[in-house]
């Protein structure tokens, strides 16, 4: 007899390892069964599809286990932050599908109460201010196996401390002049505890708190803490904050009285091959104009996967599928592009589009003759309705669908061969007309009525199906054709003297001139559609109603993968 519970059992799907932590946590009844998790992106530039992948996994894990996940910028660096980066990251996560309430947090928000647990900590002799350079202080950190060396302002009296810190904040000193650093351990094998800076100097205004500060605390003494001020159960965060876990522990131990505390659990950062991920390198592309913008479509960053046509559930379908991993790891780009075929098969409608076009002329297709055709609009969604297709005496087809000197295996049109034209007819090509210089410009070809799509009476077969247009109703197009940034599977490795803008792709972009069906003439930006055969795309927010422009999203078969095998 099979046993009902181990039955259930496998119809679970398995557990994440931050979920089995979290169902431990619950069964034990820490934080009162509370999940409470936080995003906390810095806002020095966009979001990529690594913020992503913690995006889905912060505000995943609150939905499933009904919490909260809250909104944090994490605005600690005013020289690099910038509204322009907090409005694009919120509009970011809205349209990857989140939610964080009324809980919209600034670290900037907290900057008065950890000014106080600053001064309490230098209060009890657990926090002193530096006089030493950045340089001098870095030059007396040691070795993980060398201890390093004290500061001699480390056993200043709390007095002048206190002084020193007050003057620090109402702007006496320079930037770098000083830093506060917590008194911990110079000794320490965890180099993050020789006496880190909790505070530093710089005289820059601030998105949000303007000139009202002159000192800023650094990343790790205003984390944790507004973690605590938010009672946060679980800080999720990435794999190299490990090291930083005994010191976030540290600033807690210092300032919490109370039973309740937050967590800090580590897991591996997404990398993507083909990609690069680190918003400085991302950053760096935009400023030297190797890309048209933190948006362009060839960007790793949500907004550029946005334009590019791929939606919000190909993107957490994608963050789903890779799991949570607890050492580092590459994804394969393709898995990112599997998805988004997978879910815009079931959701774009399918139009004709020819994006490099061969005139046909359909010699025995009377002149000023049209017809409507019938096409649906989305075989794997009956919903999706049909449209109507205008026939006519002449047509684009695609360059590559017809060859001069064929061979027998290809099943496409040919001078006296027959191919199906989606839709409509079977066509036979009679003439083969070229330029002076020898290149085709148009074929002749006849029409059989009886092979009329749907109606027609004849029993004849072909192998092949073309798509085409009618070059009387084809919209213009420019449809521009993306390809991968990089060339290498990992970018960040370059050449000796070189970086990685040196494994760029300079073919990541063509824009071609295409034909598309009458069908859309109204459509708006972010619209897919597939183009029968060719590819996904979708319509770019540059279209105007005078002019189309397309982005593909990905091809249908991946193109590349043909290329690198040839
Ligand atoms: P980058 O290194 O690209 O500049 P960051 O870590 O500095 O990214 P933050 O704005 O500080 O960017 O990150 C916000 C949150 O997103 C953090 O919790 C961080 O750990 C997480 N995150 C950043 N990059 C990735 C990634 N590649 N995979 C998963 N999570 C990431
Ligand atoms: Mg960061």
């Amino acid at each position: 007899m099979t046993n009902h519970s181990e039955k259930e059992e496998t119809k679970k799907p398995s557990l994440n390892f931050i979920e089995q932590i979290i169902e431990k946590e619950i069964s034990e009844g820490k934080h009162d069964g509370r999940v409470h998790t936080r995003f906390p992106p810095e806002p020095n530039g966009y979001l990529h599809i690594g913020h992503a992948k913690s995006i889905c996994l912060n505000f995943g894990l609150a939905q499933k286990y009904n919490g909260l996940c809250n909104l944090r910028f994490d605005d600690t660096n005013p020289v690099k932050e910038d509204v322009e980066y907090v409005d694009s990251i919120q509009e970011d996560i809205k349209w990857l599908g989140f939610d964080w309430g009324d809980r919209l947090y600034y670290a900037s928000d907290y900057f008065d109460q950890l000014y106080d647990w600053a001064v309490k900590l230098i209060k009890e002799g657990k926090a002193y201010v530096d006089d030493q350079s950045a340089e001098e202080i870095s030059a007396q950190r040691g070795t993980p196996s060398k201890p390093g060396d004290e500061s001699p302002y480390r056993n200043r009296s709390i007095e002048e401390n206190l002084d020193l810190f007050a003057r620090m904040k109402a702007g006496e000193f320079e930037d770098g002049a000083r830093v506060l650093r917590a008194k911990v351990d110079m000794a320490s094998p965890n180099m993050q505890l020789r006496d880190p800076a909790m505070y530093r100097i710089k005289h820059a205004h601030h998105h949000r708190t303007g000139d009202d500060w002159c000192i800023y605390p650094m990343y790790d003494f205003a984390h944790g803490q507004s973690d605590y001020i938010e009672r946060i159960t679980n800080s999720i965060c990435t794999l190299e904050f490990e090291v930083h876990r005994p010191l976030y522990d540290w600033y807690l131990d210092q300032i919490i009285d109370t039973e309740y505390r937050p967590v800090q659990t580590e897991f591996a950062r997404l990398n993507i091959t083909y990609t690069v991920m680190s918003k400085r390198k991302l950053l760096q592309l935009v400023e030297a104009g190797h890309v048209n913008g933190w948006d362009d479509p060839r960007m790793p960053t949500i907004s550029g996967f946005r334009r590019r046509g791929y939606t919000p559930e190909s993107i957490r379908n994608f963050a789903d599928r890779i799991g949570v991993a607890k050492r580092d790891n590459v994804i394969d780009v393709a898995l990112l592009e599997h998805a988004v075929r997978e879910d815009l098969n079931k959701k774009a409608n399918r139009v004709m589009a020819v994006l490099d076009p061969l005139k046909v002329v359909i010699t025995n297709y009377p002149e000023d003759q049209y017809e409507e055709l019938h096409a649906i609009n989305n075989p794997e969604d009956e919903s999706a309705g049909s449209r109507i297709i205008p026939f006519g005496r002449e047509l684009y087809i695609e360059r590559s669908d017809f060859m001069e000197d064929a061979p027998k295996k290809f099943f496409r049109l040919a001078p006296n061969r027959e191919v199906r034209l989606k839709y409509a007819y079977f066509i036979k090509c009679n003439d083969v007309i070229k330029d002076e210089d020898g290149n085709i410009t148009e074929l002749h070809c006849t029409y059989d009525i009886d092979t009329k799509s749907g109606t027609g009476t004849s029993t004849r077969k072909v192998k092949g199906t073309i798509h085409w247009v009618s070059i009387d109703h084809a919209l213009e197009a420019d449809v521009r054709l993306y390809d991968r940034l990089f060339l290498t599977e990992n970018p960040d490795v370059a050449e000796e003297g070189k970086d990685f803008k040196s494994n760029m792709n300079p073919d990541s972009l063509s824009v071609v001139k295409g034909y598309v069906e009458p069908y859309m003439v109204n459509a708006k930006a972010e619209d897919k559609v597939q183009f029968e055969r060719t590819g996904y795309f979708c319509v770019d927010k540059d279209s105007t109603a005078e002019k189309l422009v397309f982005n593909r999203t990905v091809p249908l078969r991946d193109s590349w993968a043909k290329k690198m095998n040839k």
